[in-house]
């Protein structure tokens, strides 16, 4: 099928192809004729499904059908986090360059100075991509007016609820016209955000991709058995060794982003850390400096584990095990985007074998434990979970306890780090 037979108009189609896409995805087939007829759409969609594009063809196409007299605001997308607001509206900056006529996309988010984005706005735009708060900021300084928004996109709606935005949503709600078209995309849907879309969409057209090449990646999965203590090395070790050009590495905390960043640049590995409070400058710069592969490495917090699209990114690893199987698939949906294919490598230690067993468990896969020579993991594996409360009240499960033997090995590996 072609991006023709869609019911796009030829300058976007022309838009695409001088992108690059040659195919439409199965969620663009499915969307976009849905779109363009009218209707509200309900997408659940998987990272790296190609939807930036199921909505931003369409939306473009009804601003191209419908544009007349002075600029007015068109369409509304509304996204949980400022990296995912620069990167829609950069695809949809690209996709716009490439039509007949001008469109004025501004991208706006909080942590920076409202000033320039209040500039940016003056004269009007014909789609704001935006974080909810910063947005109503901007409708409270009279930047912007959304009142004949035509068309609203929720994007990765389960993310925007988990991040707490649900009263801002609520007041965006009352300030959007009743009649518009609604799209509503999530990769996962809790209670709260069906409630949300039953609430939002009219009669929605149900999208559900699971099983396109490009939604369904070819990520090589590994989990590694390595002590806490020699995580570093190891890493240092399969970066050299496989001579990874690009790696993500996900870490529990700020601190650990900076502590191993600092440790692999000691070792001559060119690696920054990225977490969340950094200023935006510096979030920007350093993913930036990523991107343009000046850093071989970034460790990052989960705050890189969504939205985030890196084009080439053959490697993440998971140092610390994220804290939910949910985040496992969005930390590991970072690489094999767009149809590449990628490697997702998780340490786990002795104390951590058991949450990794859940997430398999809740993801439906078991992964063979790996041991890499020279890195083997020396501190024991804890017996399943205690079944009793004096278990923990005598001080620890019984058999997990380090024994001294585990103590002077610990101490012995932090030594040689
Ligand atoms: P998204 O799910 O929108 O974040 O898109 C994931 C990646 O797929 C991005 O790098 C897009 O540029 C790319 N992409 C989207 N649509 C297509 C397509 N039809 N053909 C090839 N790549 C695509």
């Amino acid at each position: 099928m072609s991006f023709s037979s869609l019911g796009l108009s030829a300058t976007l189609v022309n838009a695409v192809a001088a992108i690059g896409y040659t195919e439409p995805t199965a969620i663009q087939r499915a969307a976009i004729p849905a779109i363009l007829r009218g209707e509200d759409v309900l997408g659940a969609a998987q990272t790296g499904s190609g939807k930036t594009a199921a909505f931003a063809l369409p939306l473009l196409q009804s601003l191209l059908d419908n544009r007349d007299g002075p600029r007015q605001l068109h369409g509304l997308i509304l996204v949980p986090t400022r990296e995912l607001a620069a990167q829609v509206g950069e695809s949809i900056r690209k996709l716009a360059q490439h039509m007949s006529m001008t469109v004025k996309v501004c991208i706006v988010f909080g942590g920076v100075s409202i000033n320039p984005q209040m500039m940016a706005l003056r004269g009007g735009a014909d789609i704001v991509v935006a974080t909810p708060g910063r947005l109503l900021d901007l409708i409270d300084h009279n930047a912007l007016k959304i009142s004949r928004v035509a068309m609203l996109v929720l994007d990765e709606a389960d993310r925007l609820l988990d991040l707490g935005f649900s009263a801002e949503l609520g007041r965006i709600m009352e300030l959007l016209p009743a009649q518009r078209q609604n799209l509503f995309f999530s990769a996962t849907f809790p209670p709260a955000v069906q409630a949300l879309a039953d609430r939002m969409l009219h009669q929605p057209a149900r999208i559900e991709v699971l099983s396109e090449p490009l939604s369904k990646p070819d990520i090589a999965q590994r989990a590694i058995h390595v002590d806490v203590a020699r995580r570093t090395q190891l890493l240092k070790y399969l970066i050299l060794v496989n001579d990874w050009s690009r790696v993500l590495v996900f870490v529990a905390t700020k601190y650990a982003a900076e502590h191993v960043a600092d440790k692999l640049r000691r070792n001559g590995i060119d690696a920054g850390a990225f977490h969340g409070e950094f200023s935006q400058g510096a979030r920007t710069e350093v993913l930036g400096d990523f991107k343009a592969s000046r850093l071989r490495v970034l460790v990052a917090t989960d705050v890189a584990a969504r939205g985030i699209d890196i084009a080439r990114l053959p490697v993440v690893v998971n140092y610390d095990l994220p804290r939910s199987a949910v985040d496992y698939t969005h930390r590991i949906g970072r690489t094999g985007r767009a149809g590449e294919s990628g490697v997702a490598v998780s340490f786990i230690s002795a104390d951590t074998e058991a949450h990794f067993r859940l997430i398999e468990k809740r993801q439906d896969f078991l992964l063979p434990r790996e041991q890499v020579a020279g890195f083997e993991m020396l501190e024991t594996l804890a017996p399943p979970a205690p079944d009793s409360v004096t278990d923990l009240v005598n001080g620890g499960i019984k058999g997990k306890r380090k024994s001294k033997k585990d103590k002077l090995r610990e101490a012995a590996a932090v030594a040689g780090e």
